[in-house]
């Protein structure tokens, strides 16, 4: 884990987990949740060739675009 930790408060970045399908490659990313590690064997089905064996292949985290001026709705 990244601990770059300045004196001044930061955003808490967005976790988020890459899965990789061991089947056929396909990488997807969703929010992380307790328990994900790296090379977890999910059992996740994959959206693009429904195998379940997809596995954590990545963990990052990813600070919220700074532009909080702009709303989107
Ligand atoms: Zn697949």
């Amino acid at each position: 884990m990244i601990s770059l930790f300045g004196k001044k408060p930061e955003p808490a970045p967005t976790v988020y987990t890459e899965q990789t399908c061991s089947s056929c490659g396909a990488v997807e990313r969703r929010p992380f949740e307790q328990g994900d590690h790296v090379y977890k064997e999910q059992g996740v089905r994959c959206g693009k060739c429904g195998s379940n064996a997809t596995i954590v292949t990545a963990i990052y985290g990813e600070y919220p675009p700074e532009s909080d001026s702009k709303k989107k709705s």
